[in-house]
């Protein structure tokens, strides 16, 4: 019995940022260009799958 208008506000406000965010970053894996080789690996995986280098 305490709903307030402006709490009612600011979950609307919520909800539209997080639909914008969701569309935005569907994709959840982030790729690296390996500067060795040029393989783009996950942002993950600490090495290159191609090259084996450090990244
Ligand atoms: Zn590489």
């Amino acid at each position: 019995m305490k709903a307030t208008p402006s709490k009612g506000g600011m979950v609307k406000d919520a909800l539209e940022e997080a639909n914008v965010s969701l569309g935005a970053g569907a994709e959840k894996v982030v790729m690296i260009k390996c500067p060795s080789c040029g393989k783009l690996k996950e942002e993950d995986s600490k090495f290159c799958q191609e090259c084996g280098r450090e990244i």
